[in-house]
């Protein structure tokens, strides 16, 4: 298709230049204003002393000073030429590499911006890759996810998305309804001769199958929520019976990248943990319990939420104490309100533990976090538990945008009243509806068909001179 096509000509637009400072805010070695749009060659060539930008070739790299209005050298820099459609926005683009100071950067930006260049706006270089055809909207929704991923199976699974694994799928699952649609209106065409051409057989086959490929994409994207967005783990248990201990001892080597994320309270305490490339998000839930305090009820309404809405219950019961008959109810009520979320009962402070032999008491392991026994043992079964169920394998696609998971449930849904349809001896016309719809809603994965709201909502993600 020529949506995917980089080096066809014809489909690149180019509209006004815009201009951004495309390298984070702060000091650094260098920083990168990147214009972008029709000639903006020439446009900068108007500030920039040194060689004739406009004579230059396409990918050459020119050392000269940018001067203001009045002549004075803003800066030295180099300009990298982009010609058209050789960029990443498609259009004619100009880099500017300047010193990587926050005031510097800042004048650069604003002696081009007075050449009359309009500031971009977020995600807009994106966006005109976009409708320039250099991308397909799912691979530039990778690009967001890129820049946020925060673990290396997140950073996977953007990268795969980029490089446009997930609109090679929707391309097949288009061109299998497209025959299909061509099937079904070409006996539409022949209507009077009341003739069946579509071989109606074959359509539900080919229906069944599609139904079928588009059902093991949606599966994966529990997966593919976990990894983008980490593991939702709550640690529960009563007061004293080693929660935060354990959880500083889990991230304790990696406490570098450890980050606390902001907006809870003292009731509940999240962390950042990567285990093999897998994100966790830790929860110290403190208050889970019935309470008749107000603020400590807000602690609890709070850590209830965390606990509802985990990936992963783990059960901190302390072995130096004798399991009480309220404890062990307690246990009881947390493994049945956590249903089909995995939960695991781990036995703490096992260096200090009762010698008790306690068959109702079911451990899926003891650990000691001060002595660091079996930690690496609980690492891996928390992943593992996290995991299971899940189609998982590192190489695998996985659908992580819930935005592409409603597109393809509504597909599903067209492709099974399709199928129903033909079952109930429908005519080619009801049917023709229902592909129809269904090769809309795939389009909108890959932004073949789409809209303005979409599209802001998609690239507001963005930060400006991305
Ligand atoms: P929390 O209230 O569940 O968060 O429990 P803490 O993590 O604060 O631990 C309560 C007490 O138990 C502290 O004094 C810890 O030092 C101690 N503790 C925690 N884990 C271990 C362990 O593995 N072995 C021993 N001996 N003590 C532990």
């Amino acid at each position: 298709t020529t949506a995917s096509d980089p080096t066809d000509d014809a489909t690149i637009t180019e509209r006004k230049p815009i201009a951004a400072i495309a390298t984070p805010v702060g000091e650094g070695g260098i920083a990168v204003i990147r214009v972008s749009g029709k000639n903006a060659i020439e446009k900068v060539n108007e500030a920039f002393r040194g060689a004739d930008l406009i004579e230059k070739e396409s990918h050459t790299v020119h050392f000269g000073k940018i001067t203001d209005a009045q002549g004075d050298v803003v800066d030295e820099v180099l300009a990298t030429l982009f010609h058209a459609p050789r960029s990443y926005t498609g259009e004619e683009t100009v880099e500017i590499s300047c010193h990587g100071g926050v005031l510097v950067t800042q004048a650069v930006l604003e002696t081009i911006l007075a050449l009359g260049i309009q500031p971009a706006e977020a995600g807009e270089f994106t966006q005109r890759a976009f409708l320039n055809g250099k991308m397909e909207l799912s691979q530039a929704e990778a690009v967001a996810d890129l820049i946020h991923a925060k673990s290396a199976k997140a950073l996977d699974s953007a990268h795969q998305q980029l490089e446009g694994r997930l609109g090679e799928h929707i391309r097949e699952f288009r061109q299998q309804i497209i025959d299909a649609t061509a099937m079904v209106e070409l006996e539409l065409d022949f209507v009077e001769e009341d003739v069946e051409f579509a071989n109606r057989e074959q359509l539900r086959e080919l229906l069944a199958e599609l139904e079928e490929e588009i059902d093991k994409l949606l599966a994966t994207y529990e997966t593919g929520r976990l990894v983008k967005h980490g593991v939702r783990t709550v640690f529960i248990g009563l007061p004293n019976a080693g929660k935060s201990t354990l959880l500083n001892t889990l991230v304790g080597k990696d406490r570098a990248i450890v980050t606390e994320i902001a907006g809870t309270t003292r009731d509940t305490i999240d962390v950042d943990w990567s285990y093999e490339g897998l994100r966790f998000i830790l929860t110290d839930t403190a208050g889970l319990r019935e309470t008749e305090d107000v603020v400590e009820a807000e602690g609890v309404k709070r850590s209830q939420k965390a606990f509802r809405e985990a990936d992963l219950a783990v059960y901190l019961k302390d072995l130096s104490r004798e399991p009480t008959a309220a404890e062990r109810k307690d246990i009881a009520r947390f493994q049945k309100a956590a249903g089909d979320t995995p939960f695991v009962l781990i036995g703490t402070k096992k260096d200090i533990a009762l010698d008790l032999e306690d068959e109702r008491m079911d451990y899926d392991l003891k650990i000691s976090a001060l002595e660091d026994e079996k930690i690496a043992e609980l690492k891996k079964l928390m992943k593992q538990r996290a995991l299971e169920n899940k189609h998982y394998d590192a190489s695998s696609l996985l659908v992580t945008s819930s935005r592409h998971r409603d597109a393809l449930q509504k597909a599903r849904q067209n492709v099974q009243s399709a199928l129903q349809a033909l079952d109930q001896g429908m005519t080619g016309d009801f049917l023709s509806i229902d592909l129809r719809s269904a090769l809309k809603d795939l389009g909108t994965i890959t932004g073949e068909i789409t809209n303005e709201d979409i599209l802001d909502s998609i690239f507001s993600r963005f930060c400006i001179g991305k």
